[in-house]
């Protein structure tokens, strides 16, 4: 055991299985070296008596720096909030905005039991990827690529972000290409973002089916439904994480099983601009690897992964009228292991021997935690994410008792408001 080593004593902990135990959880280096019962007295010790250990909650679909535009225009249409609203604003951004608007969203992850997430933004998604490295966060990021305002610089980017910072960070950065949509990118754009992906080796992040209108435009301009078109330019071969996946086929459906397809499912955003309800239970019942998402912090509003654990649960018993579906364990495995798979991380989601140590300790002591029959069930119920007491990625302990170790909160929340300032001046 070196220095750098701790066990988490006595802790109760979520298993793969959905299961709570009491246990001691053994942390070396950036793993999970072993996890194990009795008594512990050996070496630094993390007393968790009343503490409940989760792997740390992954967002599978975000787009990190909009926190500058949280509150900014509520209850829209999509196409209105972001052709007159988001996207003007937008225009006006620099790279240290991007900058400050990642930092303030890493803060509000990490203070909400988020380790890991899926980033789709741009432009300079290198300062994204500055804010992952000091953050102690995972990201895999992208440069979304609006296909019909780029001749060509834009995919350049995305590739060069890939060659600077793919499995940068010691590794807890990947990168991805992120062509933005089907409604913003022709078959034609996205043949040649899957021919540099093809190049790289690199995986797509693309929003698919999230509303009607987008399917019956598609079927208008191209005879067939997105998936069928996003199919034949290649794309899907390469490794896809579709953000939303409201609207879906039984064609389609077959298609994403087909190509391994994993799906962030965002239901609080898909709520709050009314696009309707994914077919969540389905997706799970097919096999297919269903992750859970805020969206931007604009159309959720938060970045707060415990409430789209506790969204998926009952927006899917709402759907089905059925009680049973999508129970607690299940949201939360969403949230965490299929999180990871989303992702295309390796050994991550999981709080078992041999995995990357990406751990959050929830404290149990507060009146909503009790009495404490079910943990699972109370997180995914009745907890809220200001019981996050530690939050660890990789081994390093990015906040402990609800002190940030590796960003400074006041100074970011200070930057980030006169970003503020200055996109809203005219
Ligand atoms: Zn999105």
């Amino acid at each position: 055991m070196t220095e750098k080593d701790f066990v988490i004593r006595d802790v109760k902990m979520l298993k793969p299985s959905g299961e709570v135990v009491t246990a001691n959880i053994h942390v070396s280096g950036d793993k999970i070296s072993k996890i194990t019962g009795g008594e512990v007295t050996d070496g630094k010790i993390i007393d968790s008596k009343n503490k409940f250990a989760t792997p740390g909650l992954v967002n599978a679909h975000t787009h990190a720096s909009m926190t500058l535009f949280r509150s900014y225009s509520d209850d829209k249409a999509l196409m209105d909030w972001l052709q007159k609203d988001i996207w003007p604003i937008e225009d006006k951004m620099t790279p240290k905005d991007l900058y400050w608007g990642a930092a303030l969203a890493a803060v509000e992850m990490i203070k909400s039991g988020t380790t890991a997430f899926a980033d789709m933004y741009g432009p300079c998604m290198d300062e994204v990827a500055k804010v992952v490295d000091e953050s102690g966060l995972r990201g895999s990021l992208s440069r979304g690529l609006i296909g019909f305002a780029d001749s060509g610089e834009r995919l350049a980017e995305n590739v060069e972000l890939y060659k600077n910072f793919h499995g940068a960070a010691d590794g807890r950065i990947t990168i991805m290409l992120g062509p933005h949509a089907i409604y913003t990118c022709s078959p034609d754009y996205l043949k040649k973002v899957a021919a540099e992906a093809q190049k790289l080796g690199a995986e797509i992040h693309m929003h698919m089916n999230e509303t009607q209108t987008e399917i019956n435009d598609c079927i208008k301009n191209y005879g067939k439904r997105p998936f069928e078109v996003v199919a034949e330019t290649g794309l899907l071969d390469l490794g896809m994480l579709a953000a939303h996946c409201v609207w879906l086929s039984d064609e389609e459906i077959e298609i994403i099983k087909a190509k391994k397809v994993r799906v962030a499912h965002n239901p609080g955003s898909n709520m709050k601009l009314a696009s309707g309800i994914a077919p969540v239970t389905k997706l799970l019942a097919e096999g297919v690897t269903v992750a859970l998402g805020t969206d931007g912090a604009a159309s959720n509003n938060n970045l707060d992964m415990l409430e789209e654990i506790r969204l998926a649960a009952l927006l899917a018993k709402v759907d089905t009228l059925n009680p049973l579906a999508v129970p607690a364990a299940q949201s939360i495995q969403m949230a965490t292991e299929n999180g990871a798979k989303a992702l295309g991380l390796q050994n991550v989601g999981r709080l078992e021997e041999g995995c990357k140590a990406d751990i959050v300790l929830w404290d149990m002591s507060g009146v909503e935690w009790q009495p404490n029959y079910n943990p699972a069930s109370l997180l995914a119920y009745s907890a809220n994410s200001s019981a996050v007491d530690t939050v660890i990625v990789d081994g390093k302990i990015l906040m402990q008792g609800r002190e940030l170790k590796t960003l400074d909160e006041e100074k970011i929340l200070s930057e980030f408001n006169s970003c503020v300032k200055r996109l809203t001046e005219n």
